[in-house]
């Protein structure tokens, strides 16, 4: 028999599904989900129901939004290039300044 009743199962369920380290507790719901169907459609729905959530979060990104961050990295990219040269000078002059 789970030590589990089905209201400590919900609340266990939470921690369970974050990937607790807490071994007796991830022991407890799988004992109670083999024992108790009604939680086991609980649990079945959620596992699947994060794991699209987090496979929505994971997929790319749709094809317009990535080209257009691509775009702004690469212009941001060059234009910190561009003022980077400019600065070089700029700081090669600097340097030649404090020299003297
Ligand atoms: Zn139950």
């Amino acid at each position: 028999m789970s030590l589990l009743t089905c209201k400590d199962f919900l609340l266990a369920l939470n921690e369970y599904l974050d990937e607790t380290e807490d071994a007796a507790l991830r022991r407890e719901v799988e004992e109670h989900i083999e024992e108790c169907p009604n939680c086991w459609v609980v649990f079945d729905t959620t596992k699947k129901t994060l794991q699209v959530f987090k496979g929505i979060q994971s997929q790319d990104i749709p094809e317009d939004v990535h080209r257009r961050l691509m775009e702004r990295i690469h212009s941001r990219l060059m234009e910190r290039r561009a003022r980077a040269q400019a600065n070089d000078k700029a700081g090669d002059k600097d340097e030649q300044e404090r020299k003297q």
